[in-house]
């Protein structure tokens, strides 16, 4: 299978050509078109199975396929938010949206702990399309009215075991409650406890189910 048949257009697969991936990984396959169909996704996917690329390129993709224009406040709209457990997994991420969406008119913005929060104020102020972000923090600048939450089109969890590992599920239910219901999630876990099965059931509406 070839990147060209999963439904992405030229300006993703020429930053992947970039890469230099010749393939797609068996997550790819799977996720990139369910993703871009507009379903919700439930993954089952461990670290190196190119699992970021596998929700990343699709989202790009859709994104792209609409143009919001602005909100009433003048703002480029949130429609992308990438939910992590960590500071260097939220980085990592965020070098993969830039990566792959280089060739596209489409801002993104990282956001973390443990660093100051006024840069990323500054950042957020002209709006950002795609976010990626740790949830304590997320929620902190939606406590100052750095982000609006409203417009999100498409969640990610990624590494979803894990967040809920750290103690962050009261956060994420949190950030739930302030996203439209109509929307489009993408869960990723490397382990199914009854938790994450919880979360799925709770999130997710008649997912397709990835496994790798
Ligand atoms: P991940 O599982 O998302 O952490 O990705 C693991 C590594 O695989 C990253 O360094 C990616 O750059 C790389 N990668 C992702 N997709 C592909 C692909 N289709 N072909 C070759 N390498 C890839």
């Amino acid at each position: 299978m070839s990147f060209e048949s999963l439904g992405l257009r030229a300006d993703i697969l020429r930053a992947i050509a970039d890469e230099g991936y010749s393939a797609p990984t068996p997550i790819q396959q799977q996720a990139i078109p369910a993703v871009i169909n507009g379903g919700d996704i439930l993954a089952a996917a461990q670290t190196g199975t190119g699992k970021t690329a596998g929700f990343t390129l699709p989202l790009l993709e859709k994104l792209s396929q609409r143009d919001p224009g602005k909100t009433p406040q003048g703002r480029r709209p949130v429609r992308a938010l990438i939910l992590t457990p960590t500071r260097e997994l939220a980085a990592q991420v965020h070098d993969s949206v830039r990566t792959y969406g280089k060739y596209l008119r489409l801002r993104s913005a990282v956001v973390f702990g443990g660093v100051s929060i006024n840069p990323q104020m500054m950042t957020l102020r002209g709006g950002v399309d795609i976010l990626v972000a740790t949830p304590g923090r997320l929620l902190d600048l939606v406590n100052q009215n750095a982000v609006y939450l409203q417009d999100v089109e498409i969640l990610v969890l990624d590494e979803a075991d894990r967040m809920l590992d750290m103690g962050f599920i009261h956060d994420i239910k949190k950030v739930l409650a302030l996203l439209p219901k109509q929307r489009q999630n993408l869960l990723f876990s490397a382990t199914f406890s009854d938790d994450i099965k919880a979360l799925a059931d709770k999130l997710l509406n008649q997912p397709t189910l990835i496994e790798v």
